[in-house]
């Protein structure tokens, strides 16, 4: 057997890595097959592997040729109008100062890939559920059309938009230190209002189970969620009234101070602590005082 250096094929990961992001499947799976072959066991590659070629299927017959604005690239099948397009453009870019502001002056420089799909093309890309609006994995993909061709409302773009665009900026912040109800509460938080409608459901699931305790929340898998409906619903309520009420009640400094904070602590109860003088029995308190007004 041939003895590689370790970081050699790290480095062919890597160009395939970038390759990606540059929008070019084809010369990135080259690079992972190579990897693949020499090395089959980096099963995070494969996965990411897998879904390169299931994105390679559906989105071949997209248009490439170039619809952008300054910070964004835009691919999208025929089907989606040029009405859409320059709407979820000027959206994008309306997202990129306001979210980028809110959070400190962040200003990723890009271009930032976007993906458009029908409700249909996106469920075979990324396998989820239904209910799943958007993803953000380096590119920002989201289905603007149903199965039928037909449009989503403007609202519903755009808070589709407003939602990944987020996870865009706390990528920049913190890469993956970030716990998942930070990352979704806050997406969720700039992207909607925490309505009474929201605000009766999760009083429903507090009523019949409590809160989600933040150390399972903290820990708790995509997978396992997908799994169940109702409790990803729970999860994305709680994850959303626990932001929004941090954002409300102590303010964008205090909120920039805990992003700092994450990024420099191994533990995120510690860095709430430290910030807003909570631990996550303060937080629930904090939580359940909030939505109980
Ligand atoms: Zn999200």
């Amino acid at each position: 057997a041939v003895k590689l250096k370790p970081g050699y094929l790290d480095a062919h990961e890597l160009l395939g890595e970038a390759y990606y992001r540059d929008n070019d499947i084809l010369s990135a799976r080259t690079q992972w097959e190579y990897v693949l072959q020499v090395d089959p066991n980096r099963k995070q590659l494969k996965e990411r592997y897998d879904k390169a070629c299931r994105e390679e299927v559906v989105e071949s017959s997209f248009n490439k040729t170039v619809s952008q604005s300054r910070h964004f690239n835009l691919t999208y099948p025929k089907e989606v109008t040029y009405q859409i397009r320059s709407y979820v453009l000027s959206v994008l870019e309306r997202a990129y100062l306001e979210i980028g502001r809110k959070l400190g002056g962040v200003f990723p420089s890009g271009p930032i890939q976007v993906i458009l799909y029908d409700t249909q093309q996106f469920g075979a890309v990324v396998q989820m559920g239904q209910s799943v609006g958007g993803v953000y994995d380096g590119k920002i993909r989201i289905p603007v059309m149903n199965e039928k061709g037909e449009g989503l409302s403007d609202e519903e773009i755009k808070r589709r938009i407003y939602h990944e665009y987020v996870h865009v900026v706390v990528f920049e912040l913190l890469k993956d230190k970030v716990p998942w109800w930070v990352n979704e509460g806050l997406a969720e938080t700039f992207s909607k209002e925490f309505s009474s409608r929201e605000k009766t459901m999760l009083e429903q699931f507090i009523n019949s189970k409590g809160l989600i305790p933040y150390n399972n929340l903290e820990k708790i898998s995509i997978k396992d969620m997908f799994a169940s409906e109702t409790k990803m619903s729970q999860a994305y309520l709680q994850s959303h009234a626990t932001i929004n009420m941090l954002w409300s009640k102590y303010g964008q400094g205090r909120f920039l101070n805990f992003i700092q904070a994450l990024k420099r602590s191994e533990n995120v109860e510690d860095a709430l602590r430290n910030v807003y003088h909570l631990d996550y029995a303060g937080l629930s308190k904090g939580v359940l005082q909030s939505i109980q007004r």
